[in-house]
């Protein structure tokens, strides 16, 4: 008998303020972008993929997942920034079996924001009194196949993403990817980790992303109600071709968000595109 089909249902925290820098211009007050928790479950389990940052967010998803009635068992971590693991602390105390997982290069630069004293405190002064009093990281998987009630998932390590080392969760039998922050999905790009080298080879990630052939493709930060299709592969592909040839372009960080806005103004949370142009500008030195 072959197993219950895996279903894939995505639950979208929404674009929220934060505690940051004030704004330099309209569209630049901080504000964090939506962000997607993807349960992947069978007939009785299920596993989550990333956990959102604060308590109350994670309380939500809690309350959304415990709808579904499934065995929460583990929580497949796609990437090393602290918005997409942080929340793994309070998710356990929903679901105790449900262990943390990541590759060895993800648990590493987890570990790394959780412990360099600039990125910890960056992110207690972001959500002050919001996140779980101390961490909990995930495990690094041994292997990047690992099971769901007999269904074979995958970690995919693509490398470049929005960060280094980011991965992507294949779900075959589903013809479904978890992309992370490989792809976004009618949200501004965060770029600020890359230069127009990383961002080529995020490119490449991208292409890797499309050769699994998916017909569903989550983006780790979407906006709220945007359909999981692989148009957003291509659509971030262009996003990132446009914001190198518009750097390079030599003007402003000014003349920088409004190019970009003028190609991809339907897009949630300009704060991001105002962070990434203020570092593209810096780094152009
Ligand atoms: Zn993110």
């Amino acid at each position: 008998m072959s197993p219950a089909a895996l279903t894939v249902d995505v639950y979208v925290a929404p674009m929220r303020p934060f505690a940051g820098a004030p704004g330099q211009g309209p569209g630049d007050d901080p504000m964090w972008s939506p962000m997607s928790s993807t349960l992947i479950a069978g007939a009785e389990q299920g596993i989550l993929v990333d956990t959102l940052v604060t308590l109350g967010q994670v309380d939500a998803l809690a309350d959304w997942v415990r709808g579904f009635g499934k065995r929460i068992t583990g929580v497949y971590i796609t990437h090393g920034h602290s918005d997409h693991w942080i929340g793994l602390a309070r998710l356990q105390e929903h679901f105790p079996e449900a262990r943390g997982m990541a590759t060895r290069e993800v648990v590493g630069r987890a570990t790394f924001e959780a412990t360099d004293p600039g990125l910890s405190a960056y992110w207690k002064a972001s959500f002050p009194g919001e996140l779980p009093e101390t961490a909990v990281l995930p495990e690094a998987l041994t292997t990047d196949e690992f099971e769901l009630e007999d269904h074979l998932l995958r970690a995919v390590p693509v490398g470049q993403g929005d960060t280094e080392f980011s991965t992507v969760l294949h779900v075959p039998s589903a013809a479904a990817v978890v992309g992370g922050d490989v792809v976004y999905n009618g949200v501004h790009m965060m770029t600020a980790e890359t230069d127009e080298n990383s961002r080529q080879a995020w490119m490449g990630s991208l292409d890797a992303v499309a050769a699994l052939n998916p017909q569903i493709v989550v983006a780790g930060h979407k906006s709220v109600g945007a359909p999981d299709l692989p148009a957003s592969i291509t659509a971030s592909q262009q996003y990132l071709s446009d914001f190198s040839r518009i750097v390079n372009e030599g003007g402003s960080v000014e003349d920088i968000v409004n190019a970009m806005l003028t190609l991809h103004g339907d897009r949630d949370n300009p704060r991001t595109l105002w962070h990434s142009a203020r570092t593209a500008v810096a780094k152009r030195g």
